[in-house]
């Protein structure tokens, strides 16, 4: 059934191309021309949507300077009335919206609806904890300072940082994009959104719903394009006072190209999963398949490499495999575990690393097998450091496995990475899980558990080339704010009553 672009969202759609949403209103580019979006399991065009120019963008970003003004001076409680009014619709479309993420970027069915449901979950916690940390501020008095007697008070409060630009990946193109509206929006800022190019469409959607929660008019805008070609101009436009990005490398060009403005960078993750040999090994088994292997492995936290000891790696590599076996491959809309990758290049990046390991002598634990963007589960066994697929984040269904002689050793491969986002130990010692965590040079670790990003109100970041900041609801709160004091001078020293 198809309900995209139908219904509620019917004005989303002009013919055959989505339009983009600027000043409160649904447009289509004035460049005439649109990108299309590829299904990555039919590999046939699914979708359109416009190919925004600069002037558009340009406009969109007037509006959102002018409308953040109003939207600062709007009490907070209303901010969060308006985000949690967006949540509950954005629920009620869940189908809609997850049948997007379903044909634009092949996300298993019931993963697609679980998506805009966290999503909605999490902007209804944004407006809560913007509400209890937006409405405090700090009391400080002169005299803890050497030299100063107590006649100054300083005042400070969390101020809106102005226009912020949000761009997220094809991975959670619903959820890693109101993980950034949310926080913009309740600290009072205005918002423009550049979605990724697959997931486009299920992005447009869920705007729509803050759109039908009636939000003023320019405060959220959304541009559309490819990254390639507007990307530069969006990040380096004069109008933008803050960048939230996650994705790939692309984040560190535009960290080095970016104005004088907060960074928030979350990008690519090399996640090492450590084992112990006196882990659960039922427990690693079900963390590395579900870890390495959810959503073909497209994601920032999934495991992209085991450490092993070699003593324990014979039974573990056993138990995965049996894991394996039972995963179903196909197509997303049949639930499947495995589905196509986003694009064939894509696909052909991780069957370059796959042959590169094959060349270098890795033992392959299954036959390796593709059909179009599809490629079946494969352990690689027996991993060196010399292989591309050591160190490369494949972001699709194929994970090494390195069999390590000491705990150093493994700890020495997870810090060599050019990525600290996440990693994870197993072991059932406590007291080495907390050594060992302290020696990774990674964001978060995870202790007995596969790598995760959630839930959405921890802190998450990463080191290195993983990112800048770090976010979570709270985090990315603060982050979207600047400090504001003001200092009452006394005119003679106060004192302390009692
Ligand atoms: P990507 O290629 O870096 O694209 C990310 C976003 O940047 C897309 O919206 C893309 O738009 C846009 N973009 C491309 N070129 C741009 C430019 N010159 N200026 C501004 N924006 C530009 O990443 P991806 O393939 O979508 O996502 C996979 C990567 O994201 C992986 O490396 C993964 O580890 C990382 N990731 C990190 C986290 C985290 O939290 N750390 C979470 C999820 C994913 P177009 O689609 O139009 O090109």
């Amino acid at each position: 059934m198809a309900l995209a672009g139908t219904g509620v969202f019917a004005e989303i759609l002009d013919g055959e191309v989505y339009r983009y949403y600027s000043d409160g209103e649904w447009r289509s580019s004035a460049s005439g021309k649109s990108v299309a979006i590829v299904n990555p399991t039919t590999r046939k065009t699914q979708y359109r949507v416009q190919a925004c120019t600069q002037e558009e963008v340009n406009k969109v970003m007037d509006e959102a300077k002018v409308a953040q003004k109003a939207w600062a001076r709007t009490p907070l409680w209303k901010r969060a009335e308006l985000l949690h009014k967006a949540a509950a619709i954005l629920k009620e479309h869940k189908a809609p919206i997850a049948e997007c993420l379903v044909k634009e970027i092949a996300k298993p069915a019931k993963d697609a609806v679980s998506e805009v449901v966290r999503s909605g979950d999490l902007v209804s916690y944004t407006a809560e904890e913007g509400v209890r940390i937006l409405g405090e501020g700090k009391l400080l008095v002169s005299d803890s300072f050497p030299g100063n007697e107590r006649n100054k008070y300083c005042l400070s409060s969390k101020i809106p940082l102005g226009v912020v630009l949000a761009i997220p990946p094809f991975n959670y193109p619903v959820n890693l994009a109101v993980s950034k509206i949310g926080p913009a929006l309740i600290a009072g800022n205005a918002l423009v959104l550049k979605p990724p190019t697959q997931g486009a469409v299920a992005a447009l959607h869920m705007v729509h719903c803050f759109h039908l929660a009636g939000f003023p008019k320019g405060l959220i805008s959304c541009v559309t394009g490819k990254g390639s070609e507007i990307g530069d101009f969006l990040t380096m436009h004069p109008g933008v006072n803050c960048i939230s990005f996650t994705g790939g490398d692309t984040g560190i060009s535009i960290s080095k190209k970016a104005g004088m403005v907060p960074l928030q960078m979350e990008l690519g993750g090399k996640d090492a999963c450590i084992v112990l040999d006196d882990a659960d090994l039922d427990l690693v088994a079900g963390n590395i398949v579900k870890g390495g292997f959810s959503y073909s492995g497209q994601r920032c936290t999934a495991v992209k490499v085991v450490l092993i000891m070699e003593s324990i790696a014979d039974a573990v590599v056993q138990k995965v495999n049996a894991k394996l076996a039972k995963l179903k491959v196909g197509p997303p809309e049949d639930d499947s575990d495995i589905t196509p990758v986003v694009t064939e290049s894509s696909a052909n990046f991780i069957e370059g690393l796959v042959m590169d390991a094959k060349e270098k002598g890795a033992t392959f634990c299954q036959e390796y097998r593709r059909e179009g963007n599809l490629i079946w589960p494969l352990l690689l066994d027996h991993v060196r450091p010399d292989m591309r697929i050591a160190w490369e984040e494949p972001f699709g269904p194929v994970l090494p496995v390195i069999r390590i002689n000491s705990v150093e050793e493994g700890i020495h491969h997870c810090n060599a990475s050019n990525f600290g986002l996440q990693g994870c130990i197993f072991t059932r010692d406590i007291n080495k899980a907390i050594l060992i965590s302290d020696a990774m040079e990674t964001g978060t670790v995870q202790i007995n558990s596969a790598p995760a990003r959630g839930p959405d109100h921890f802190p998450f970041q990463g080191l290195k080339d993983s990112g800048i900041g770090s976010q979570g609801i709270t985090n990315s709160i603060n982050m979207m704010t600047k400090v504001k004091s003001t200092v009452i001078n006394l005119p003679s020293p106060s004192y302390t009553m009692g």
